[in-house]
């Protein structure tokens, strides 16, 4: 079982974190590899966890603390395995890594961002804002380190924040890398991303602004996302005074998502408990299907319990813009009638699409995509890549992925 080789873990979300630093605290060397500019996949945006409904920075801060202290983690932000060759015990892989165009003398100061003019879209607040071309996606951010989006910026703004800097940090030559590794395992750990639900024609094609998904409707509940937690339509800015809740959005259905992500319930509920606590008299509805909460039953029964919240086990089947207010048609399965609802803003509950585009290896997938360990490859998934799951799950699962590759030596 001894490692000489490091283990090279792809993607830095809540699995992929999991799993270097379970290794890193055995002694074994790890490299880290993210293709965003900072750590923390979806639970870095989110406002609070289900079902304890604390902050994020409960799981995650921890395991910024232990990554800190991990010199044998080496971590590669803005990059992307490009190649895979061999197999367990000896791969020879390839790492392609962007340029940041700021180096390691950055201290966060923010001077750079005060100076620069240039916007871009800012997806770590899933596009419901702009950010500085220059940026940190949040104050938690890991690594605490601004990136640039030199494209984004004009010329003279790219004068502007060099000169900002009074540590030298912003490095407008810098140029990207492509790394040779040899490596003794792999665990792919890229997570999900949301189903766009802009293809589900009937939830309004993803032309009506104030119908979010529920990626969006953690940052706008979030005091450090885009409107400060203020529940604020995002076509207009008015306060939100009615909220619905549409589940399986493009989930369960044959033409779409065939199958159940298994959170989404849990996560609406949780962010009902947003709206009730920003706009306590906010009424929300939640159109369901069927309510699955598996083991947090009870925390289902406390959203269940408050008065202010209807849950209505309907299918959505159109939502439409009536005047100033979105209109839902339902089908009201209980009472076999066709109810009309009309509300401010509408959360779809949209279900997990596995990251599993561009891979450099070929892949064995279940019959919904999610990858599968692959017997001849060796490549070890975990996380949501592998199967929808809550952060507890994925944590476990980490543990797990860390035994195989340890094993694989
Ligand atoms: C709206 C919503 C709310 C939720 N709320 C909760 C909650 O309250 N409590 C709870 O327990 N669970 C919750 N979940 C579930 C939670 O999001 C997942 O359990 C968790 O994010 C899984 O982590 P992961 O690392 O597997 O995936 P991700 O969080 O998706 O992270 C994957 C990482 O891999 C990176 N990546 C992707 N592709 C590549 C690539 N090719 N190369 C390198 N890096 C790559 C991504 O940038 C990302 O950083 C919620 C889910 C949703 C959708």
């Amino acid at each position: 079982m001894s490692q000489s080789k490091p283990t090279l873990v792809v993607g830095g979300g809540m699995s992929g974190i999991s799993t270097a630093l379970e290794l890193s605290e055995l002694g074994l060397p790890v490299i880290l590899v993210e293709r965003s500019p900072f750590l923390g996949g979806k639970v870095a945006a989110f406002n609070k966890y289900f079902p304890k409904l604390c902050p994020p920075t409960c799981g995650l801060e921890i395991n910024y603390k232990r990554l800190r202290k991990a010199a044998n983690i080496t971590l590669h932000t803005q990059a992307r395995v490009t190649r895979v060759e061999g197999g367990p015990g000896d791969y020879s892989v390839t790492i392609e890594v962007e340029p940041r165009f700021v180096n390691d003398r950055c201290t966060a100061c923010g001077a750079c961002a005060e100076a620069c003019a240039s916007e871009r879209e800012d997806d770590f607040n899933q596009s419901l804002a702009k950010t500085k071309a220059i940026y940190l996606s949040s104050p938690m951010a890991y690594p605490r380190r601004y990136v640039l989006d030199k494209e984004a910026c004009d010329e003279g703004d790219l004068a502007k924040i060099q000169e900002a800097c009074k540590y030298g940090a912003v490095d407008l030559e810098e140029e990207g890398s492509v790394l040779t590794e040899s490596v003794g395992a792999i665990v792919w750990a890229t997570g999900f991303s949301p189903y766009d639900a802009s293809r589900v024609e009937y939830l309004g094609r993803g032309e009506l602004p104030d119908v979010i998904n529920n990626l969006q409707m953690e940052r706008l509940a979030d005091k450090t996302g885009p409107t400060g937690g203020k529940l604020l339509r995002p076509s207009d800015g008015k306060e939100v005074t009615s909220v619905a809740f549409v589940q399986c959005a493009g989930s369960r259905d044959l033409k779409h998502l065939a199958y159940c992500s298994g959170i989404c319930c849990l996560a609406s509920l949780k962010q009902i408990s947003y709206v009730r606590e920003a706009a306590p008299d906010a009424k929300v509805y939640m159109f369901h299907i069927d309510v699955r909460a598996g083991k947090y039953e009870q925390f289902y029964a406390r959203i269940q319990a408050d008065e202010g919240v209807e849950i209505v086990k309907g299918k959505v089947a159109g939502i439409f813009q009536e005047g100033d207010s979105l209109r839902l048609q339902v089908e009201d399965i209980e009472s076999g009638e066709a109810i009309k609802v009309d509300v401010d803003m509408a959360v779809l509950a949209t279900g997990m699409v596995p990251n599993t585009q561009d891979l450099p290896f070929e892949a064995s997938t279940d019959d919904y995509g999610f990858l599968m360990m692959d017997e001849s490859k060796g490549i070890i998934p975990t996380g949501c890549v592998r199967r929808p799951a809550d952060v507890a799950t994925v944590v476990q699962d980490a543990t797990g992925a860390a035994m195989r590759a340890l094993c694989q030596e």
